[in-house]
């Protein structure tokens, strides 16, 4: 999960920064964010900062799913190996 920071809701309380500073510090006017990717460990203590956040400004988001598409399904039979070449004469 990755975690950022609206800016344009963030009011500069500085909780966010206190609590975690490993992963936010304050900017001139907002909090920023130090890394967005966070450990199962961190996840917990972000969604109750989140959750203390007095305007709501961390988000969350999913990290990138891999996708699952791939080509057609195969079975590992490949028919073009088994092609018989019955009656060729070359
Ligand atoms: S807790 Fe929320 S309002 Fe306070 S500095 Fe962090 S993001 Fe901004």
């Amino acid at each position: 999960m990755k975690v950022k920071i609206d800016p344009s809701r963030c009011v500069g309380c500085g909780l966010c920064a206190e609590t975690l500073p490993q992963l936010f510090f304050m900017g001139p006017f907002h909090a920023k964010v130090r890394r967005r990717t966070l450990t199962s460990q961190e996840e917990l203590l972000v969604a109750q900062i989140a959750e203390d956040c007095p305007s709501g400004a961390l988000l969350f988001e999913e990290d990138e799913v891999p996708s699952l598409t791939r080509g057609p399904a195969s079975d590992g039979y490949d028919e073009s190996d088994h092609d018989e070449k019955k009656g060729e004469i070359h």
